[in-house]
């Protein structure tokens, strides 16, 4: 089968009555036939059929062992953080979302957990940075927002050779263009939030691993902590997982379209979209992904924070929002919006520049968001009328 009719059919139709839409299971608990004997649920924190399904679903998408649904990504992440200890570390890729290095720096630390911050493209920098406490290797692929590829298969031979977890946050392109699991990687992150839901009306966390071990003790975090997805919310994603690969194929075709014409703009200093054959990662892009998502963020060649907030203040069609992956477009400008608790050296270091914005492509016409863009690239030459407040 091919992705589309696998990824419509991995949605069961409910077994008791034939429902063809999946039945929102909403309930906290279970009757049972005698202590222990029940139809294998017993309270919906450990486990819920509405849930369960969309847990089966990312599965089977990520080729993986077991799934598990999550209240955000954030608390997805959380669950699989938790499965280090003291003393442990994290070797994580250096442009990482905004919500990890908060989790990273300002949680994980307090109970002795390190983590080391590296450019994830260049192998022997991982190398380099491997001690005998590292435990983790944490990637996004591509980043956010500078969308740098990594080398999943290598990095995941190197894990492998060092008895590291690889963990890849899947969020920026979906299982229908990368597989991280099959390239090597032992756990996926999703923020469903983002294209797998794909209306921005839900929060969601999704995580898949790649065998029992894993799975036994993932389970275990999202029980005893809690923060699982609510039966209504696992319904919704699973809603928006139906049209997944439309709404993908659109939205990549519309990303490549406003790709290209941004990087022919008189005004614009860097387009990073690894679609671009300019893009320095795009070889491996290319033989790691079968699109190249729907994310673009581009620089001005006047790197200033006030030239972004002009044109994010003057689109029209574009939404200034944070997140991404909804059918709506949306742009965002990461240094004062999703990244500002990020220290500027490190935003430095990852070569996240003052001007850049991150655009998250939506289902409209391509030509009509690459006029909206035109004329908020326009008004830059324009003389500022109303004052631009800069938060920092
Ligand atoms: C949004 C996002 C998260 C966090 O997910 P929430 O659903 O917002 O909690 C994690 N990783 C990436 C790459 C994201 O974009």
């Amino acid at each position: 089968m091919k992705p589309s009719t696998q990824l419509i059919h991995s949605i069961p139709v409910d077994e008791l009555t034939g429902a063809i839409s999946v039945p929102i299971y909403q309930t906290s608990t279970y009757v049972q036939e005698s202590p222990g004997i029940n139809k294998g649920f017993e309270f919906s924190r450990a486990n819920n059929p509405t849930r369960k399904v969309l847990e089966d679903i990312i599965c089977n998408l990520e080729e993986g062992h077991a799934g598990f649904a999550f209240a955000s990504g954030m608390a997805a992440i959380d669950a699989v953080l938790k499965l280090l200890k003291s003393g442990d570390e994290i070797m994580a890729v250096e442009d990482t979302y905004g919500g990890i290095f908060s989790i990273f720096n300002h949680m994980f630390e307090r109970f002795g957990i390190k983590v080391n911050f590296v450019d994830m493209c260049d192998t022997d920098k991982i190398l380099e940075n491997i001690n005998s406490k590292t435990r983790i290797i944490w990637l996004e692929s591509p980043t956010n927002p500078t969308l740098k590829v990594a080398d999943i298969k290598s990095i995941g031979k190197i894990a492998k050779q060092h008895d590291i977890l690889l963990v890849v946050d899947n969020t920026f392109v979906t299982p229908l263009l990368q597989k991280p699991i099959t390239l090597g990687a032992d756990i996926v992150i999703h923020s469903a939030s983002k294209f797998l839901a794909g209306h921005s009306d839900v929060l969601a966390g999704l995580v898949v691993v790649n065998n029992k071990s894993l799975a036994d003790q993932v389970k275990f975090n999202q029980n005893i902590s809690g923060s699982i997805l609510s039966p209504f919310e696992a319904w919704l994603t699973i809603r928006g997982i139906e049209t997944l690969s439309l709404r993908l194929e659109k939205q990549c075709a519309n990303s490549i379209a406003i790709a290209n014409w941004l990087a022919e703009h008189p005004a614009i200093d860097k387009v990073f979209y690894p679609g671009l054959a300019s893009h320095k990662n795009h070889h491996i892009a290319r033989k790691q992904q079968k699109g190249y998502g729907a994310v673009i963020s581009f620089s001005l060649k006047e790197d200033q924070v006030k030239n972004a907030i002009r044109i994010v203040n003057s689109t029209k069609l574009f939404k200034l929002a944070e997140s991404f992956g909804g059918v709506k477009s949306m742009l965002n400008h990461p240094v004062t919006m999703t990244h500002r608790n990020i220290p500027e050296e490190f935003r430095k270091k990852a070569g996240l520049q003052d001007s850049c914005i991150r655009l998250s492509v939506g289902i409209e016409d391509a030509e009509d968001l690459i006029n909206d863009l035109k004329q908020a690239l326009d008004k830059l030459n324009q003389p500022i009328g109303k004052q631009i407040t800069v938060l920092q």
